[in-house]
């Protein structure tokens, strides 16, 4: 029980990646609030997850909404006057296209949702991690934060912007004994993966020193790892989890 009596934040926590970190940090103790836009599929998990004898809550909320995150926040510190791990997970995933061709509600939706509510949730749990002296975030970036994407302008830019934004919050906040750190995943199956068979999905793994795609689990172990206690000398630190991506 790696984070138990620990109160853990997981944005865009009901499907994909998200979802698996929600699990896995619920599983090893946490009370997990998972915030996101849709209110079902995070409802159905968190009932799931209580049904299994964890503590898990649904605040739908969209991250890009200030008022929203100040709220998910609020109400996930009536726990127990702490927040001890906020994931940054979610983000807009909407449209791909190369700087001609993006639009400008493209590059509006990338920045609000994807850097914007990162921003929102880290300014709103500081509050709490700063009085507490201690805290873990996690900021889930890309691998096309470290390299270069095809037809993503907007996309790898805010997934670029996350990791600077990691290294300043670490920078203001380590002596207050908070840890912030990136995870990039490199092709993880999730709903917005591509199908096997298809020419992306075949030259994704050919992208891999391990020849296959990744599982939202092995992000999440990822995740795990960065908001227990076993890496509390680790901050800054940028995390591929891409089969060897970024290696190759
Ligand atoms: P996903 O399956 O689409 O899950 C994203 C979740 O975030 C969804 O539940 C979505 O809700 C929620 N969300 C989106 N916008 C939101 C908002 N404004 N407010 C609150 N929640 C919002 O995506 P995923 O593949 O798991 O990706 C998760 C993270 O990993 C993202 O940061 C992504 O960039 C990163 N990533 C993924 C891959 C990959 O191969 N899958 C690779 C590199 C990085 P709705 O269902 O309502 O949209």
């Amino acid at each position: 029980m790696r984070l138990k009596d620990k109160v853990a934040i997981v944005t865009g926590g009901a499907h994909g990646i998200g979802r698996a970190i929600s699990e896995i940090f619920a599983e090893e103790g946490a009370a997990v609030f998972i915030a996101d836009l849709d209110a079902n599929a995070g409802e159905a998990l968190a009932a799931e997850l209580r049904h299994k004898g964890h503590e898990a809550t649904l605040l739908r909320a969209d991250v890009s909404a200030a008022t929203d995150v100040t709220q998910v926040v609020e109400r996930a510190a009536q726990k127990n006057g702490r927040i001890d791990v906020l994931c940054n997970n979610a983000a807009y995933i909407g449209q791909w296209h190369n700087s001609v061709e993006a639009t400008e509600e493209e590059w509006q939706k990338c920045l609000s949702v994807t850097l914007l509510g990162t921003q929102y949730f880290t300014k709103e749990v500081l509050q709490y991690m700063v009085r507490q002296k201690q805290g873990s975030i996690i900021n889930i970036s890309s691998i096309q934060g470290m390299v270069g994407g095809r037809n993503s302008a907007a996309y790898t830019t805010v997934k670029s912007g996350l990791l600077g934004f990691t290294r300043s919050v670490d920078y203001d906040f380590g002596p207050d004994n908070i840890r912030v750190n990136a995870i990039c995943p490199g092709a993880i199956t999730t709903r917005i993966s591509p199908q096997p068979g298809t020419e992306l999905y075949q030259r994704q793994i050919s992208k891999t020193f391990l020849g296959r795609v990744g599982k939202p689990r092995e992000v999440a172990q990822a995740a795990l790892f960065l908001a227990s206690d076993e890496s509390s000398y680790i901050t800054g630190a940028v995390l591929p989890v891409d089969g060897g991506w970024t290696a190759m």
